[in-house]
């Protein structure tokens, strides 16, 4: 194995493309040739994007935390009748929105329960209210699990909706609601999601309006490797085709206050390897991706740190609100300062640089 996986690393340096066994096949080493694996992503992403460590200066803004979907991932939903539910007017979201413009935030990022009420009109109205108190600002919402709610709340395409989330100021989208693209692993993590099919048509339909957006997984729950390389799979024909990710973010299950976690259904998330691994194999996999991210909101920043000398290139947001981590139960969600993104950069050998939401450099 030494050998041949040696082999298959010099072989993806030079420009081979991973088949997804091989891919499987990394992801299966449990010994000290993960540092193999993790060093080989590095030199790629070296010649790939340089050695920019780049972050972006963004703030969230959560809209309601009432949701008709029942997934068992999610320790963020609400139900009619349960404790804590918030479901934020005009004037609180222009006040979040004013507030980050303030900030000298470049990114305003909204997540949001689908709301029993909302139709298309909600969702454009929300990016309408905040480009009004934030002028100038970039955008980042949405997903094709709201597009395809708003579309049917609406009797209107999918397509229709794209276009009047674009018109009313979407900058990018959210490649989230992606969780693990094959229909088994749905039907058990997230039943009332769209499905496989439908996630790449929206996002295809996104990315041909010229909407650009992430791209996510999130392992670490009930899927095997064979799972997590088919998803890879996805998204890396779908850059192919359209070109229109503009990141790959692999996002760790956070466990703890999960019904799938609860009820048995789930492991206890991925393991430090794994979550290494997927940084790694994400960079060499996803050859068509300049940009491999590794969020410190799910892995905290040690992690995160050792994931920049494993292929990846960005550190995501600065976030000054984040719920749906924190109510899964996770402990690093509130706010990063670049003062330490710029410590665990530099002490790496490596500059942090701040970017807009596409990648430009400021
Ligand atoms: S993950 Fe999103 S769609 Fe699913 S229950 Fe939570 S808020 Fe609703």
């Amino acid at each position: 194995m030494a050998h041949s996986l040696v082999t298959l690393l010099e072989d993806v340096k030079g420009g081979h493309r991973l088949t997804e066994l091989e891919a499987v096949s990394l992801f299966k080493t449990h010994d000290r040739q993960v540092w193999k694996i993790a060093a080989a992503a590095d030199e790629v992403r070296e010649a790939k994007v340089g050695d920019d460590v780049t972050y972006v200066r963004n703030q969230n803004i959560n809209v309601t935390n009432l949701c008709v979907n029942t997934c068992g991932f999610c320790g963020y939903s609400k139900k009619p009748g349960d404790e804590g539910i918030y479901f934020h007017d005009k004037a609180e979201i222009q006040r979040k929105a004013k507030m980050a413009h303030e900030r000298r935030v470049s990114e305003i990022c909204t997540v949001s329960g689908l709301h029993p009420d909302f139709t298309a009109k909600s969702y454009t109205d929300v990016y309408r209210w905040i480009h009004e108190a934030a002028p100038g600002i970039h955008l980042h919402a949405s997903n094709p699990m709201e597009v395809a709610y708003a579309a049917r709340r609406s009797h209107i395409s999918t397509v229709e909706v794209l276009d009047l989330m674009k018109q009313a100021g979407l900058g990018s989208m959210c490649g989230t609601a992606a969780e693990i693209l094959v229909d088994e692993i749905r039907q058990k993590i997230c039943r009332e999601k769209i499905m496989t099919r439908d996630w790449i048509r929206i996002i295809t339909e996104a990315h041909g309006l010229g909407i650009k957006s992430t791209a996510t997984i999130m392992y670490g729950h009930c899927e095997s490797y064979e799972d997590q390389v088919r998803h890879l799979a996805i998204l890396r024909d779908i850059q192919d085709e359209t070109g229109g990710f503009t990141e790959f973010v692999p996002l760790s299950f956070i466990h703890m206050n999960t019904p799938l976690y609860r009820q048995g259904k789930a492991r206890a998330g991925a393991t430090g390897r794994e979550d290494l691994l997927m940084v790694a194999i994400g960079r060499l996999f996803l050859d068509n991706f300049a940009n491999i991210q590794v969020s410190w909101v799910k892995e905290g920043i040690k992690l995160a740190q050792l994931g920049l000398i494993a292929g990846a290139n960005d550190l995501g947001g600065t976030m000054f609100e984040e719920s749906i981590s924190k109510g899964a139960g996770a402990v690093n969600t509130d706010y990063l300062d670049p003062a330490e993104m710029q410590r665990v950069a530099e002490d790496v050998g490596r500059p942090l640089r701040r970017r807009t939401t596409l990648y430009e450099k400021l």
